[in-house]
């Protein structure tokens, strides 16, 4: 059976990738890796961090098997994934620092809380007329098979991370509009803000299966599984 480590602790992201993707793959997360590596998410785009998240993982699960034999032998796969809104107005503002969009301001490194987000995000928008107001969630996903041993480059100058060359990227959008002002109590984040195309409703309005048909991680996903990569025979 296929491995797969999820590249997070949130249990609404794990059951959303479980429910996708289907049984018949043994799913594990950081929290059956206490001693994971933190992965700094400074990258300038989604693709970046989330390559950044899955080759670091894969690398440490990679030298954790030769350490710790109890690491499953089957083939094993890391995903992780980073998402985001981008707003047209703001020329993709809030992008990679959709999280910490508010703390950008005030504490560059922290996270902001969701209600401080999407006031700026209003603030900003305060003079943009309806029509101006598109926007788009956007989620790239990473997929790194844990291979054996790294192969090391035979040139310190020609150096490619065999890690990064095997990761496959995936890609999903939503695309919408931003509210004037927020309508909702369901998600999380930006969702009482966006109104997706085709809706009058916020997500935050919308309930969580119509949101899961819509979103961009769904999207991200159901591009993932059509690739095969992880369906039989595992192409690792
Ligand atoms: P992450 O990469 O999934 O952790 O998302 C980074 C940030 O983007 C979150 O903290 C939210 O602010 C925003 N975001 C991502 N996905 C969503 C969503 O589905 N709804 C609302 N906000 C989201």
């Amino acid at each position: 059976m296929l491995t797969l480590l999820l590249a997070t602790r949130n249990a609404h992201k794990t059951d959303e990738i479980r429910a996708l993707l289907g049984e018949g793959i043994h799913y594990l997360t950081l929290r059956d890796f206490p001693g994971a590596p933190e992965v700094v998410e400074d990258a300038l785009t989604f693709a970046g961090n989330a390559t950044k998240k899955a080759v670091a993982l894969a690398r440490w699960l990679s030298q954790s098997r030769i350490a710790a034999p109890e690491v499953p032998e089957e083939p094993m796969l890391v995903l992780a994934d980073d998402s985001g809104l981008e707003v047209d107005a703001l020329n993709g503002a809030p992008g990679v620092h959709s999280a910490r969009f508010a703390a950008l301001d005030a504490n560059p490194a922290g996270n902001a809380a969701d209600a401080e987000n999407n006031a700026k995000l209003l603030r900003l928008l305060r003079e943009v007329p309806s029509a101006r107001r598109t926007a788009r969630f956007r989620c790239v996903m990473a997929l790194t098979p844990v291979t054996e041993a790294p192969i090391e480059s035979a040139s310190p100058v020609c150096y490619a991370d065999e890690f990064e060359l095997q990761t496959r990227l995936f890609e999903g959008v939503c695309e919408g509009r931003i509210g004037p002002a927020p309508r909702g109590r369901n998600g999380f984040g930006y969702d009482p803000l966006f109104i997706p195309d085709g809706y009058t409703q916020t997500f935050a309005e919308l309930s969580g299966a119509v949101k899961n048909t819509l979103s961009h991680r769904a999207r991200a996903l159901a591009a993932l599984k059509a690739s095969g990569a992880v369906a039989r025979p595992f192409n690792v």
